[in-house]
């Protein structure tokens, strides 16, 4: 029976340790494939060996100095790992596998090892569309950009929620007309590459009703209530959200004062870049927006203007 490897070397608990502040998943200990990899990335096809610079026979490293006593004994040992090693990495390439080597030596900076793991396994990865737009605004920071060339990155469906979890859910402090004056509707940008500790985003369904119910379960920018047709997309229902006025990165709490009403495509910025047109139901979310007393007043003057005169 094969022996079961329970322990991790130091420099292995390290690799992992850093592979997983990318917040990257993957296996250990991959029997199926050539030469065990210590650490697999199955979906990107990537397979990590950390080595012991002595056994794995690191060349021109001061830790992989062999014994003279007994030389020929650690020769045949060391010299058949590093055959192995290399007919490992051979096999795997062949069936398309890229392979990084860690030396145990190469494991004491963590900053330059998680930059070099990244590196590795982020080579030749599809970005998701928020992966884009980050790596987008962070490599034009202070520059003002618009909707066209952030569509043209992201897809035209994905941009705009995906800018909101770029600056709720990490931090980034990418401003709009809405924070600065000098921005039109439809522009962004990314200030600096600071980001701002994240609040919890959690509202409790009590707090969420109680919203619902004070804004009389209607979208406060358009006016569109549930399960009405979405003004900027025909094909789909409105979705109502509770969402934060001042942004929780730039200091927004989750005080009932910050918080309202607004539709699917309000509150993903769409209403800001193509506003609705005046169709019989846009008008008639406007007016559901009004307070009571003139709301009845619309409603006396269109039936005085449509009642059957006898
Ligand atoms: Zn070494
Ligand atoms: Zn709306």
């Amino acid at each position: 029976m094969a022996s079961v490897k329970t322990r991790l070397t130091l420099p292995e608990t390290l690799v992992r340790h850093c592979i997983k502040t990318l917040g990257i998943g993957f296996r250990g200990n991959v029997k199926q494939l050539p030469g065990t990899p210590d650490i697999v990335i199955r979906g990107q096809k990537k397979a990590i060996f950390v080595h012991g610079c002595f056994w794995h026979g690191h060349k021109g490293c001061s830790r992989a100095t062999r014994p003279e006593t007994n030389r020929p004994f650690w020769d045949k040992k060391i010299d058949g790992n590093i055959a192995r090693d290399r007919r490992s990495v051979r096999e795997l390439k062949k069936i398309g596998w890229s392979v990084l080597v860690v030396w145990q030596c190469q494991t004491k900076n963590e900053a330059a090892l998680t930059t070099r793991l990244q590196r590795f396994i982020e080579r030749g990865m599809t970005m998701g569309a928020r992966d884009k737009l980050r790596a987008y605004f962070t490599s034009h920071i202070g520059e003002v950009l618009t909707t066209q060339q952030l569509r043209k990155v992201a897809g035209i469906s994905e941009y705009g929620r995906r800018i909101r979890e770029l600056r709720d859910e990490e931090g980034f402090q990418i401003k709009t007309h809405v924070d600065r004056a000098d921005l039109k509707p439809g522009e962004y940008i990314l200030e600096s590459l600071e980001q701002k500790p994240v609040v919890s985003r959690t509202i409790s369904p009590q707090l969420r009703n109680e919203i619902l119910e004070r804004n009389g379960f209607t979208c406060q920018h358009c006016g569109a209530g549930p399960g009405d047709t979405d003004p900027f997309n025909p094909h789909r229902k409105v979705r109502l959200h509770i969402d934060h006025i001042v942004p929780i990165s730039q200091g927004g709490t989750d005080d009932k004062d910050n918080l309202r009403v607004l539709c699917s495509a309000c509150n993903q910025g769409r209403a800001n870049v193509q506003p609705p047109s005046e169709t019989a139901l846009n008008i008639i979310a406007k007016i559901r927006k009004l307070p009571k007393s003139e709301q009845k007043e619309i409603y006396e003057i269109l039936k005085k203007k449509f009642e059957t005169k006898t």
